[in-house]
């Protein structure tokens, strides 16, 4: 649904500085870097607290224009597979809202944050299963393991409980997927928050896989 009443906003194309053209920049960047595959993985960014921009679904994460994002206002009644979400914005071309939408959403309603990425890198995936059976996984702080499902948008709860259980976790990670990690305001350093994550990901997945001990206590 978009709402036919909803204040103008400006074209994200219009602006270099929107944060559809940084969505774009960045897809490019990720999927280079191996963070990304495909059409999987998404990026949102909430600016002045009540747009959400959202990556779409079904495109090439190298190909995607600022015109392919998607503006929701926020708050709204939370998104979910099973109800009508309220758009700003749709893009011209038919595309589809990610299935990750809800799932951003904790991160915003739960942890009140700027930004949410979901990648799908192939160290976040390996260390779920190197650390499938622990259900967490542990660098400076303890970053909870879900197990997937065959509907993306369905790990909304799971991830809910592990949120609450694990308040201090910056992110989530999913069995054989991925990973969701949020910064704290519309503000933060994006690439900041992310690079921290995959370089703690990568060295910790070296460590295990070379048998070597990745937290002091073990
Ligand atoms: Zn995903």
């Amino acid at each position: 649904m978009v709402m036919s009443d909803s204040p103008t906003i400006s074209t994200p194309a219009d602006s270099p500085h929107s944060p559809a053209n940084l969505i774009s920049e960045l897809c490019a960047s990720f999927y280079r870097l191996g963070w990304v595959t495909g059409t999987g993985g998404g990026i949102c960014i909430r600016a002045h607290s009540h747009k959400v921009y959202i990556t779409p679904s079904g495109v090439q994460k190298e190909r995607i224009e600022p015109s392919h994002i998607f503006v929701l206002p926020y708050p709204q009644a939370e998104p979910s597979p099973h109800t009508d979400r309220i758009s700003l914005r749709r893009p011209k071309l038919n595309l589809k809202e990610p299935a990750c939408t809800p799932l951003f959403w904790n991160a915003y309603t739960i942890r009140n944050a700027g930004s949410c990425i979901n990648a799908h890198s192939q160290n976040a995936a390996m260390a779920t299963l190197l650390w499938e059976k622990e259900k967490v996984f542990r660098i400076s702080h303890q970053v909870p393991i879900i197990d997937s499902m065959p509907n993306e948008a369905d790990l909304k709860d799971s991830m809910k409980k592990a949120m609450e259980k694990y308040p201090r976790a910056a992110g989530i990670l999913v069995l054989r997927h991925g990973i969701y990690v949020w910064g704290m305001s519309p503000s933060n350093h994006l690439g900041d928050v992310w690079q921290k994550a995959k370089t703690q990901t990568e060295v910790r997945v070296k460590m295990k896989l070379a048998g070597l001990p990745t937290v002091l206590d073990e």
